[in-house]
């Protein structure tokens, strides 16, 4: 992984464990190039669809968002709910 102090590709993982619940693995980190140390957080992305917005940003798909969306472009149709 990078080093965001120097940017150097060369770093090494000082140490590597899992959080309380499993969920998370925290890795200290340490530059070669530098010396900073830094910490990363491994874990499962189940979700990794992205919307891409007008402005360029991109942020997680949400359902019910977008449903909520098309519930209002048909509020004045003439639409039932369980048909849209
Ligand atoms: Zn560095």
């Amino acid at each position: 992984m990078r080093c965001p102090y120097c940017n150097d590709e060369d770093t090494q993982v000082k140490d590597s464990r899992p959080t309380e619940d499993n969920s998370v693995i925290r890795r200290r980190r340490s530059c070669i190039q530098c010396a900073a140390r830094f910490t990363t957080f491994e874990r499962v992305q189940l979700r990794d669809l992205m919307v891409k917005k007008r402005d360029g940003k991109k942020v997680e798909f949400d359902r019910d968002k977008l449903a909520r969306s098309i519930m209002v472009s048909f509020r004045k149709r003439p639409f039932e709910d369980e048909r849209i």
